[in-house]
């Protein structure tokens, strides 16, 4: 048997045009959105059920509604539910509404709490290096397709040597890319993307080996991830932990582009200038790098965007040093700047 029925969820205000039938285990609902089986023992009458009167029944544990106005439905509905001719007390569709709102907010707001507490930097921490790897290679896809990546292996060679000579102990996937700027970004899992431009840009090898110092002191202290989960939010985060990749990419290019704090800039400046004299390598005249970016990029593109300048970048320049060697001989440097400028 069925029957023509209107069904409203009892959470949003639409009503939907369903078939009703009825089968041994209780009501078959079908209808565009809507799929349900209602069993009988769930199924509560709002009004009395009585011969040729229109039904209207709710569903023990939803705020559902379903109302037949076919008068045959009542009677085939009392043969296999006779408990039907009594009403129960059916829900208040008002406070089934307020209760999902409460446990949604409830819910959103744990959520929250959870992110404020405990802080950004330590879910970071939290996360297995898998995830960051993948967050970082997606990311990398995004940020410079293939298309766009410098190939030239003596080229790569040189400037991956010099990361590795800078950082030994940490793992780095270093790419260079065209991106539209002299840049250079640091993502999560150690995946570090320097600019064509920025080779380009460059005027010494000191400036270089200054920029990839800074973004392997990012990398050492996790800011890459830490900003990613700041900027990402929940709904990203669940898709890392689920092992979804989908928009990662995405997520990560926002992430990577939003500026890191002025304190955590400072850091990876003073660890980048640690890790230079750790290394033994000549730092000087970055104080002349910073004004020339300054005036080819001005102070809210590339570089100097993603990583806002500060006086304590002033007084590092303070710090430079004649000690130590050039970071690269001669013909390392023409091979950086001919293959991938
Ligand atoms: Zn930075």
């Amino acid at each position: 048997m069925s029957w023509s029925g209107v069904y409203a969820d009892g959470i949003s205000p639409r009503l939907q045009q369903l078939d009703v039938e009825a089968d041994f285990d209780g009501l078959q609902l079908r209808g565009e959105a809507t799929r349900e089986h209602w069993r009988w023992s769930d199924i509560l009458a709002v009004v009395p059920l009585a011969s040729g009167e229109p039904v209207r029944l709710g569903h023990r544990a939803s705020a559902a509604r379903l109302r037949i106005d076919d008068p045959t439905a009542a009677v085939a509905l009392l043969a296999h539910a006779p408990s039907l001719q009594r009403a129960h007390r059916v829900r208040s569709v008002g406070r089934r509404f307020s209760k999902g709102i409460w446990i949604r907010f409830g819910l959103a707001t744990a959520a929250l709490v959870f992110v404020i507490a405990i802080g950004p930097d330590m879910i970071a921490g939290l996360m297995p290096q898998s995830w960051a790897a993948r967050i970082g290679d997606e990311t990398l896809r995004v940020l410079a397709p293939e298309s766009k990546r410098c190939t030239d292996e003596a080229a790569l060679r040189v400037a991956r040597d010099l990361a590795a000579r800078l950082a030994p102990t940490q793992t780095i996937r270093l790419e260079i890319a065209s991106l539209g700027q002299p840049n250079a970004v640091a993502l999560p899992g150690g995946r570090i993307m320097l600019s064509r431009e920025m080779v380009a840009f460059a005027r010494t090898p000191q400036e270089i080996a200054f920029v990839l110092a800074h973004e392997l002191a990012h990398e050492q202290h996790n800011d890459p991830l830490t900003g990613f989960v700041r900027v990402s939010g929940m709904q990203v985060l669940s898709r890392v932990m689920t092992g979804g990749s989908g928009m990662l990419g995405n997520a990560g290019v926002v992430a990577a582009n939003a500026p890191m704090s002025r304190r955590v800039e400072a850091r990876a400046d003073s660890d980048g200038m640690r890790m230079l004299e750790a290394a033994n390598i000549r730092h000087n005249e970055i104080d002349s790098f910073w004004r020339r970016m300054e005036a080819q990029t001005g102070a809210s593109n590339g570089y100097l965007a993603s990583h806002p300048s500060t006086a304590a970048r002033a007084r590092a320049a303070t710090t430079d040093s004649q000690d130590g060697e050039p970071p690269l001989d001669a013909a390392a440097w023409d091979a950086l700047k001919k293959g991938c400028r």
